[in-house]
């Protein structure tokens, strides 16, 4: 038979209808205690020194495994640890991987809060950041010391779009022993299959396309089965968490993932190459687009495009800018995205190892799930504003 296809996959993985009443959805769990019947039966839980997954609460329920299930199936992974945010779970990856004395390699396009812990709690804890060129592929290599355990990357970055080399950069790092983390959150587990690529830990913030609904705050880990004890003891072992409620959203919002992206991935498609067209605009950053300089290895490497590009406008006075976007009817001001609704911000990034060279504001749009008429429109309207 042929290989089963991801959107199959995540339709069908994880359901656990025959425990539960033939019910499609496993149902929301909400316990501390998992009492058992008698003496033996909780020791047995001791038995091999690890409690199982159903020993307590915190450990996870049936929700809960149900999600994880899922999202390991579509990334081909050994195992995925559900966190409470896309945050935690980029902060609890680097801290499974990394001891004091250590030395991380982060790319330097990353998510600004991913900087901010390189530079604050990690510093403390007594590891040391060197923060990389993105573009750097195979030459990652020049970069390793004795006592580098991780390289962390983010493609394309969040930001600013530069498509990172994973396989070479993974090839290089496993010669030396060193694990390959990923914040994959850009293009889902549909559209980079991470672990294939060669990445050992694939991180999303589950936030965003997962959930789907911009109602949730989840993160996850997917790791193959060389990384997975070292990162499900550390997630017991610190306590970590995400409620039953939570996994039961994101599972929801994975189950239509597939036709949401392509909805997402169309309308950002005609909106960049729109936007690539007008006068006010310098540059889009989407990886799609022929013009972008990371479309070659997008190409190579990615099986699509999600909804989130960033725009280079030409110089133009904060008052213009803000007469655009203020008055925007469609595109929310606010953080985050892969929800179903179109946003825009501002673009702010710090760099320290590399310049982003722009040649005015930089903005970054959220192609949500609106008629992409609507959208168009509204971005047409707002540059007439601009001009005024
Ligand atoms: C939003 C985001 C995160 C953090 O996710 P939260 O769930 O908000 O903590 C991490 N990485 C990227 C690329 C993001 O856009």
């Amino acid at each position: 038979m042929a290989e089963e296809k991801p959107e199959t996959t995540a339709v069908s993985a994880g359901r656990m209808s025959a425990e539960h009443f033939g019910t499609v959805n496993t149902p929301v769990y909400r316990t501390s205690t998992i009492l058992h019947s008698d003496l033996a039966s909780l020791k047995a839980e001791l038995s091999d020194g690890k409690l199982k997954r159903y020993a307590y609460g915190r450990l996870g329920t049936p929700t809960t495994v149900s999600f994880e299930e899922a999202v390991s199936a579509l990334e081909g992974a050994a195992r995925t640890v559900s966190l409470p945010s896309g945050l935690n779970a980029i902060t609890t990856a680097i801290l499974a991987v990394c001891s004091a004395d250590d030395h991380l390699l982060m790319t330097d396009n990353a998510y600004g809060p991913t900087r901010r812990f390189c530079n604050g709690a990690l510093k403390r804890l007594g590891v040391e950041t060197t923060f990389y060129d993105p573009l750097i592929g195979a030459g990652i290599e020049e970069l390793f010391r004795p006592n580098t355990k991780a390289v962390f990357c983010e493609s394309p970055g969040s930001l600013t779009f530069e498509v990172q080399d994973i396989p070479a950069i993974s090839a290089a790092a496993h010669e030396h022993g060193i694990a390959v983390l990923m914040d994959n959150t850009w293009a889902t587990p549909f559209f980079f299959p991470a672990l294939k690529r060669g990445v050992d830990l694939d991180i999303h913030a589950a936030t965003k396309y997962i959930c789907g609904h911009s109602d949730t705050m989840m993160g996850t880990i997917s790791a193959n089965e060389a990384n997975t004890q070292r990162l499900v003891s550390f997630v017991n072992g610190l306590g970590l968490y995400a409620s039953g409620d939570d996994c039961f959203l994101a599972l929801r919002g994975l189950r239509t993932l597939a036709v949401r992206l392509k909805r997402h991935q169309e309308t950002a498609m005609r909106l960049a190459s729109w936007l690539e067209e007008r006068p006010e605009v310098s540059r889009v950053l989407y990886p799609a687009l022929e013009s972008d300089p990371g479309h070659v290895l997008w190409k190579r490497d990615f099986l699509g495009a999600s909804g989130l590009f960033g725009v280079v406008l030409k110089p133009v006075s904060e008052r213009a800018l803000a007469a655009m976007i203020d008055g925007l009817k469609h595109f929310g001001i606010g953080y985050s995205w892969g929800g179903y609704e179109s946003l825009i911000i501002p673009a702010e990034f710090v760099r320290t190892a590399t310049t982003f060279q722009a040649e005015g504001p930089v903005i970054r749009l959220h192609a949500g799930l609106e008629h992409p008429d609507d959208l168009l429109s509204d971005l047409a309207t707002g540059f007439a504003r601009m001009n005024a």
